[in-house]
């Protein structure tokens, strides 16, 4: 284990019995993962006079390079986990990947918000879909699968084509392979290489929505409204908003956001991502114990972004207006754009309206989020053909 201390104060006089109480700033916040949305976690919470502590089995990370301290140890030392929480006066989480068993060990000393339980259901596919299944939210259809068997006996039941997704350890269409033809069922097993899987039915969806929001301690709810998103391979690729749904479709997505928020007992932040079916109705497809990409654009065109609200729910305080100044769009910049060189920065900030996002990653692999460009405008049409322009504008000539 490594600590790159940045700070000097451990002033940890938490425990879990004074949950109740506000977490003020000038207290440290510690976050389990690394990765961008910690850094935005970070750079909110650093704002606003917090102090913040990240923990992952990496060094020189994107939440390291803003945070006051970085632990560098694995997720499954577990004394170097509680060793940590111990320095803390909550622990959050960027990625719902983080064993279970780590944020328990953390819950041991301090709060850990969302709690476990509920990283427990939203880090396995599974779980998650069953839990929504049974708790009557409307889930795309699915089955269980652990063996080729049984994958052909679903095929037979649900039909071609199918989405197959590893249940545990899957984001941004890892782990996942659509079937088409049923000589393609075989291969799709034994490319997945995993024990268990689901077998989901391939939804011909209208659009993709998110829902980002955020419940406090005392309950209190607060949202995002509703943001549009499109993928390219299976990753995010360009988010507007508000999305250009109808407002039938944009109560209910809410209404079943609220819903799972509550019956999940979430404290921090947390997207449902929705398939929109061609007759408006909803289907949620996964949901995300954490901000989320597509709120990614809250942080310029919102007057809280998802990042601030997620330091005020897990600290206790109430919720932030999520009221958003302009229709916004955000386009993802993946590490393809670097292939030809140096992105041309000039050239995209040249444009009104564009704000520029860099996560600090050194190596710029293809298919890596490496930052994203927002651009606001007077309609979403308009934010959105902006923040496509920009990202073109980047390209190395
Ligand atoms: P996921 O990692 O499960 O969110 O999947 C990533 C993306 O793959 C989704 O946002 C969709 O664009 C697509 N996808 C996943 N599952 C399905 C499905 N059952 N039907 C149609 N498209 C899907």
């Amino acid at each position: 284990m490594t600590t790159q201390a940045k700070a000097t104060p451990q002033t940890n006089t938490a425990s879990t019995t004074e949950a109740a109480a506000p977490i003020l700033p000038g207290a440290t916040v510690g976050v389990l993962g690394s990765g961008q949305l910690g850094r935005m976690f970070a750079i909110a919470a650093r704002k606003m006079g917090y102090r913040v502590h990240t923990y992952s089995p990496e060094g020189d990370t994107p939440t390291g390079q803003v945070a006051d301290s970085e632990v560098c140890a694995a997720y499954d030392d577990l004394d170097a986990v509680r060793g940590f929480a111990h320095g803390v006066r909550v622990v959050t989480f960027e990625f719902e990947n983080v064993p279970f068993a780590t944020a328990e060990a953390a819950g041991q000393c301090v709060p850990v918000r969302p709690a476990g339980s509920v990283l427990h259901v939203t880090q396995h596919r599974l779980r998650e879909k069953t839990f929504l299944r049974d708790a009557g939210f409307p889930v795309t259809p699915f089955t269980a699968v652990r063996s080729l068997e049984e994958l052909q006996r679903a095929i037979a039941k649900q039909g071609l084509p199918g989405v197959l997704k590893t249940a545990g350890f899957g984001y941004d269409g890892k782990g996942q392979v659509k079937i088409t033809a049923p000589e393609r069922v075989e291969p799709a097993w034994k490319q997945l290489g995993t024990s268990e899987a689901v077998l989901e039915a391939f939804v011909n969806f209208r659009c993709e929505v998110s829902v980002v929001a955020a419940r406090g301690v005392d309950g209190s709810f607060a949202h995002f409204g509703v943001i549009e998103n499109r993928h390219a391979n299976h990753i995010l690729d360009v988010s507007v908003s508000p999305a250009r749904v109808s407002d039938k479709v944009r109560e209910k997505a809410i209404e079943l956001t609220r819903g799972i928020l509550e019956k999940l007992g979430v404290v921090g932040v947390l997207c449902v991502e929705f398939f929109v079916t061609p007759d408006d109705g909803l289907l949620v497809n996964e949901l995300a114990p954490r901000p989320h990409n597509s709120g990614h654009l809250t942080f310029d065109a919102c007057v809280t972004s998802q990042f601030e609200q997620q330091l005020r729910s897990i600290c206790g305080l109430p919720l932030g207006d999520t009221r958003q100044h302009r229709p916004a769009a955000m386009a993802n910049l993946l590490g393809d754009l670097w292939e030809r060189g140096e992105p041309n920065w000039a050239a995209a900030l040249a444009m009104p309206g564009v704000k520029l996002h860099l996560y600090g990653k050194a190596a710029a692999r293809a298919g890596r989020k490496m930052g994203h460009l927002t651009a606001m405008a007077d309609t979403v049409d308009e934010a959105e053909r902006i923040v496509i322009a920009a990202r073109e504008a980047l390209r190395p000539r």
